[in-house]
């Protein structure tokens, strides 16, 4: 049997297990030392109790011959989709039809299986921000869509758009025309928003290029600034030239429950191999339709409660308590002379990292910060070259971890900003 070469171009020393052994070992060397992780995007909190108490409900339909649910439709069933539409899509004026959504057990999965319905092997140019949420860079190299990985980390074949403070976070137009374009915003790690306008930008470049633009949303309801887009069908033309990815995960919790889904507009097309216009969304609702056999029935009653009016305030509690904890570690950094980005219309916190000559590099910083503080966070590099020389950290945690955590960098953090 011949396993998938390109499995093996993907780079070893990945990032968490790197975290992983940096922290074993310092917590072997400081036994009494507590740590406070601040580095993964996991949720920390309970599930809204009206999810809860929606999926309880459905396990008790499970019960009953005549309430019972087998196998439900492998694009999600029509009341999720129809809620979704009603409150995420039909308020902001974005003409999504409850067809083009597709229910999934999540938007990590669906940012990977999106790659069956593309062409082989590099038949299509892709490009990524660099600093990148990993999966989009890694999904691609083991369908075989890149070269092998150089010297700098990158691999050949990608377009990398550097996302730096000199920007704003906020990735430049590819110079020359590219197929396929990963954004996410608000963005994972960068904690950046893109205004109407920049997001305009994108989809007139992808409608010129005919390029297809992979929107990931999954935190936009951590968007507090009304100017910001939810969604990128907010914008006139997306739906010619875009797919959305949004998850239950970090909005209700849903990390360890899964749940998420992805919009294809009927009116988006393709080219097939002999240059002929071809609908996507038949592709997509063939490939959930083979491969997929639906989200189970109790956690989409779990999603559907999201929708609910109790849900709507669990949800925007929740939301409002990671976003103090946001508020709290920029507070924090930014007494202590440290830059600080993102933290307002996101979950995570982006800052350069201190000292002279440009700043300590991010795993220099990592380490201090284990030694000083007992903290622990991601390092910008870690999601690309540009990322280097600055650091995220996660509000997701108990407000006394994050407390104890800024009070600890007050007390014991050695350096301010160059
Ligand atoms: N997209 C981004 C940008 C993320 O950061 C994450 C999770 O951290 C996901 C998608 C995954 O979401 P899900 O839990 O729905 O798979």
């Amino acid at each position: 049997m011949r396993i998938n070469d390109n499995y093996l171009k993907l780079k070893a020393g990945y990032l968490f297990p790197e975290i992983g052994r940096r922290v074993s070992a310092f917590a072997a060397a400081n036994p009494d030392a507590k740590i406070i992780k601040l580095g993964i995007g996991d949720v920390t909190e309970p599930l809204p109790a009206a999810c809860r108490e929606a999926m309880h409900k459905a396990i008790d339909d499970m019960a009953d011959c005549a309430s019972f649910h087998g196998y439900g439709p492998e694009q999600g069933y029509a009341w999720l989709r129809e809620k979704i539409v009603a409150n995420d899509y039909q308020p902001r004026g974005c003409a999504i039809e409850a067809d083009e959504v597709f229910i999934s057990d999540g938007s990590k999965c669906d940012t990977g299986n999106i790659l069956d319905i593309f062409g082989p092997g590099t038949s299509n140019t892709i490009a990524v921000t660099d600093p990148v949420y990993p999966v989009y860079v890694d999904t691609n190299v083991m369908a075989g869509h890149t070269g092998e990985v150089k010297d700098n980390g990158e691999y050949e074949g990608l377009t990398y758009l550097p996302v730096t403070a000199a920007n704003g976070f906020v990735a430049p137009l590819p110079d020359k025309p590219v197929d396929v374009i990963y954004l996410c915003f608000p963005n994972n790690p960068t904690g950046a928003t893109a205004s109407k306008e920049v997001l305009a930008q994108w989809v007139a470049y992808a409608k010129k290029h005919g390029s297809l633009i992979l929107f990931d949303a999954a935190y936009e309801a951590f968007i507090t600034d009304p100017d910001v887009p939810h969604s990128i069908y907010e914008i006139d033309g997306a739906r010619e030239c875009a797919i959305e990815f949004r998850s239950f995960s970090k909005n209700a919790g849903f990390t360890g429950v899964r749940c998420a889904f992805t919009v294809v507009p009927k009116t988006l097309m393709g080219k097939t191999s002999d240059g002929k216009d071809q609908a996507i969304w038949p592709l997509w609702n063939r490939r959930q339709s083979t491969k997929f056999n639906g989200a189970s029935y109790i956690v989409q009653r779990g999603a559907e409660a999201v929708y609910s009016e109790a849900g709507k305030q669990q949800v925007a509690d929740l939301i409002a308590f990671y976003m103090e904890n946001a508020k709290l570690i920029r507070q924090t950094m930014t007494e202590l002379g440290i830059d600080v980005y993102g933290g307002e219309n996101a979950p995570y916190v982006w800052v350069k990292t201190p000292g002279a000559g440009g700043g300590l590099s991010s795993w220099e910083f990592f380490d201090k910060l284990l030694n000083e503080c007992h903290i622990v966070g991601t390092p910008g590099s870690g999601f690309g070259a540009a990322g280097e020389g600055y650091f995220r950290i996660s509000a997701f945690n108990s407000r006394a971890n994050v407390i104890e955590a800024m009070k600890r960098m007050n007390e014991r953090f050695t350096m301010a900003s160059s």
